[in-house]
């Protein structure tokens, strides 16, 4: 079994899921005691959300690779960032690595090509469903034609997840609201939605919607643990 490196933190909320489900994999794919063999480079989440909000994308560029580097030197055998909007500079961090790098788009685009989709929604936080880095791999790489919210709601969402999620806080109103978001983007001729916020899958679940749900987390998770064992 390889080691799995994670850039992690981003935020904690969302790392433990990856924790649990990467380990929850392993074992229902080995049995026994089996458990996955992984190192988590955990960021202080506030030193990274603030840099953020403050557009010192640069900055964030050099941490991500400075943890990426560390995970490489302490032995990991890959990397993945364990949060969309941080693969805004996913290209930076896999050219400063000599091992690969597992793109959290490539394995969502995978899951929903084998569900025969070609046109999905996608809910999180606004630098991931407004900018290109994002949207533009599915269109681009995958031929997946992406759907956002409109722009009150994706504020919504946005606020949602940094004031409410990120802290730990699970509130039944914004479940409501994102559960209307959904509704309305298979209004729009969403086949499926994308849960493209690492931390969306702790308020929402796929039995909560009848549009097929596509959680990033869960996905990235499974794709760590396939490269691992393969
Ligand atoms: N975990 C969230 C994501 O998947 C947001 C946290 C962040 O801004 O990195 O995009």
């Amino acid at each position: 079994m390889k080691m799995i490196g994670i850039l992690g933190g981003m935020s904690w909320e969302s790392s433990t899921t990856y924790y649990r489900t990467i380990n929850q994999a392993v074992k229902q794919r080995l049995g026994g005691l089996a458990s996955a063999r992984l190192i988590l480079y955990s960021y202080n989440f506030d030193d990274i959300e603030s840099r953020q909000r403050s557009g010192a994308w640069e900055e964030l560029t050099e941490i991500m690779i400075s943890g990426a580097k560390s995970l490489q030197a302490a032995g990991a055998d890959c990397v993945i960032i364990a949060t969309n909007t941080m693969h805004k500079m996913a290209d930076n961090v896999a050219a400063a690595i000599d091992i690969p790098f597992l793109h959290i788009v490539d394995g969502t685009a995978e899951a929903i090509k084998n569900a025969n989709m070609s046109r999905v929604g996608l809910l999180g936080t606004r630098f991931t469903m407004e900018e290109e880095f994002y949207p533009g791999r599915f269109r681009n790489k995958h031929g997946i034609d992406i759907v956002i919210p409109e722009e009150s709601d994706r504020q919504l969402i946005h606020d949602v997840i940094f004031g409410e999620l990120c802290a730990g806080k699970i509130e039944m109103l914004s479940r409501e609201q994102v559960l209307r978001i959904i509704n309305d983007l298979a209004a729009h001729g969403a086949e499926g939605v994308i849960l493209g916020c690492t931390e969306i899958g702790l308020l929402v679940k796929p039995e909560d919607v009848s549009v097929p749900l596509f959680d990033t987390t869960i996905i990235h998770a499974n794709m760590a643990v396939d490269w691992a064992l393969k």
